[in-house]
């Protein structure tokens, strides 16, 4: 019987699944991560002064208190992150559902388990991720 040539990306892809044993506690502790960031959001809208309806009643338009405005920025800040949290999370549970949980989006090699452990949220590999930003930092120096 004659063996049918693979080339080595298929053959990498056939092989590479976590088991389920090590993705069903990542999915729960990314789903778990990920209620709670969507709580946080949700918490942050309504401290938002910007957010606050009767916030024009007591101010004037061009008298903002820069506390405000301050307390504004910050709350923007932390939303900013949390959204980013949550696309990242959500992108890993469709990761895990597909079976690709734990395998580098961009060069389809595992990512290294101890990174797992510390961002379980990733999909990228290290060397990958520091390749993407620093292409990222070039285009937005030039
Ligand atoms: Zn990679």
């Amino acid at each position: 019987m004659k063996k049918k040539a693979t080339t080595s990306e298929s053959r990498w892809t056939k092989n590479l699944r976590l088991p389920q044993e090590v993705l069903r506690p990542v999915q729960g502790f990314l789903q778990a991560e990920l209620h709670r960031l969507l709580a946080k959001e949700k918490a942050l809208k309504k401290s938002d002064p910007f957010a606050n309806p009767d916030r024009t009643l007591d101010n004037a338009a061009d008298d903002t208190d820069a506390a405000e405005q301050f307390g504004h920025a910050q709350t923007e800040a932390i939303q900013k992150h949390i959204r980013m949290r949550i696309i990242q999370i959500r992108k890993a549970l469709a990761r895990v559902k597909i079976g690709k949980y734990g395998i580098c989006e961009r060069c389809g090699r595992f990512i290294d388990t101890r990174r797992l452990m510390m961002f379980p949220e990733t999909t990228l590999g290290v060397e990958c991720e520091r390749e993407l930003r620093a292409k990222k930092k070039s285009k937005a120096g030039a």
